[in-house]
């Protein structure tokens, strides 16, 4: 379907925390935007149709930070093949982070990301530049080009802003250019080369603990320089109640303040590194399952303890929006000791089965959940995108969610096959995505979305 036809999608809840909506309508798209939402008068409207009576019509969604590893890991992930994933996942956004080869420090690696996003990819594509030349963290980047280059906003993601001074010149230019940093905050002597989280299971393990202070102490740091600079500061990939609380009176305090959550952090802990799913969810003690490599990420995957405050952070907003962190690796990366292991999980398609867990457990509405994935990121991009007015971009996922699936990473679009959920059952699958009033994913459509 190409984006000049008018599509009608009937008689599905549409979910539009943007404009507080939540009802039964039409929503009908033409020409690339929304023309309009038609309640109990249904449209009149003629166009391709699609019946979403039993689904749930929302904003795409948009994802702030994913690794999509081109140009330098083509082997890891594409850009066409980390935005099909992500239009599989019911995301029509995403944001590459600027991990790449080269990385991502310069206009022209910008450009490059840009230009193949539009010719290869299938959904949006937003670029981060690099903090310090090359993610070093010697030098900063020349952030004023990158802004220019349009960039929406600086990281050195896979490694923290480690220099106190290099993060404190960096927000202050943050504040000029008016674009978030968004750190992630992992004290190093502190995480000293760890494997999984502290806790019981990396004792039984034997494997070496991150404590959640690696996280904090650079948590607290730089709250405490956004303060001094007026800076922008954002937290990538919140991992422990202790972040929570610290962001919580910064925002009480009125900074510029910010973080996010993945739907992994929001819904796992370190027992995944136990592995065995194939229960229903319940870890055993310890089988030929356990060393998980595939549950090894940074930061890690804390106790049920932080799992709980990073869920009632999402709800009452210290939490500002969900990012998937999406990390695709080679297979080859992923089977080895735990220690050699790479750090990450390929989320982009398993990311709403997982959070829906949340809305049935009855820990989070779904308006919530969507508002964490739709109108909260775009309001922190400050891009028109992320709602379903009229006259807006036609970016609508549409989704089913009670179905019940199985995971099976074989059948996983993205080239990482990276992910402790393989053979675990999520309720809640994406039924369609259209970016720009064109079908970028329909499950009944292609063959293996049964
Ligand atoms: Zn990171």
């Amino acid at each position: 379907m190409s984006e000049g036809e008018t599509i009608i999608i009937k008689g599905g809840r549409v979910v539009d925390p943007g404009q507080d909506l939540d009802m039964t309508a039409d929503v009908v798209l033409a020409d690339g935007v929304v023309k309009g939402i038609y309640g109990r008068r249904r449209t009149r409207e003629s166009g391709t149709v699609i019946d979403a009576t039993g689904l749930v019509v929302s904003p795409g969604f948009i994802d702030l930070h994913c690794h999509l590893r081109e140009p330098g890991f083509e082997y890891k992930e594409t850009i066409a093949s980390g935005t099909l994933a992500a239009a599989r996942g019911g995301f029509t956004a995403v944001c590459a982070m600027p991990n790449t080869n080269p990385v991502m420090d310069s206009r022209a690696v910008v450009d490059f990301v840009l230009e193949r996003a539009l010719s290869e990819g299938f959904v949006r594509v937003m670029a981060i530049g690099a903090v310090t030349r090359g993610s070093l963290g010697k030098q900063l980047s020349e952030m004023g080009e990158l802004a220019q280059a349009g960039v929406v906003g600086f990281s050195d993601d896979g490694h923290p802003v480690s220099d106190d001074n290099m993060m404190r010149q960096a927000l202050s230019y943050s504040t000029s250019l008016g674009l978030p940093i968004i750190n992630h905050c992992e004290a190093l002597d502190l995480s000293d080369g760890g494997d999984m989280n502290e806790g019981w299971v990396s004792n039984r393990l034997g494997l070496k603990g991150i404590p959640n202070s690696a996280e904090e102490a650079m948590v607290a740091r730089d709250i405490l320089l956004a303060e001094t600079t007026g800076g922008r500061l954002h937290i990538a990939h919140a991992s422990t109640a202790g972040t929570v609380e610290m962001v919580r009176r910064a925002k009480e305090r009125g900074l510029s303040v910010t973080c996010e959550a993945t739907p992994h952090h929001l819904t796992l802990g370190h027992e995944a590194v136990l592995g065995d799913r194939g229960d229903g969810g319940q870890f055993s003690p310890l089988t030929l399952a356990a060393y998980e490599t595939n549950a090894k990420v940074a930061p890690p995957l804390r106790s049920q303890e932080d799992v709980d405050a990073l869920v009632r952070g999402l709800a009452d907003g210290t939490v500002d929006f969900i990012a998937t962190d999406h990390a695709p690796h080679a297979t080859i990366e992923k089977v080895s000791t735990f220690s050699e292991a790479a750090n990450g999980i390929s989320v982009l398609e398993t990311a709403l089965g997982s959070l829906m867990a949340l809305v049935h457990e009855g820990k989070l509405p779904l308006p919530v959940l969507i508002e964490r994935l739709t109108a909260a990121p775009a309001n922190f991009l400050g891009v028109g995108l992320g709602s379903l007015k009229t006259g807006g971009p036609a970016d609508v996922t549409i989704f089913d969610p009670d179905a019940e699936w199985v995971v099976d990473s074989t059948e996983f679009v993205s080239k990482g096959k990276n992910t402790p959920l393989d053979g675990a059952t999520l309720k809640g699958r994406v039924v369609a995505t259209i970016v720009g009033g064109a079908v970028r994913y329909d499950a009944r459509e292609s063959g293996s979305a049964g």
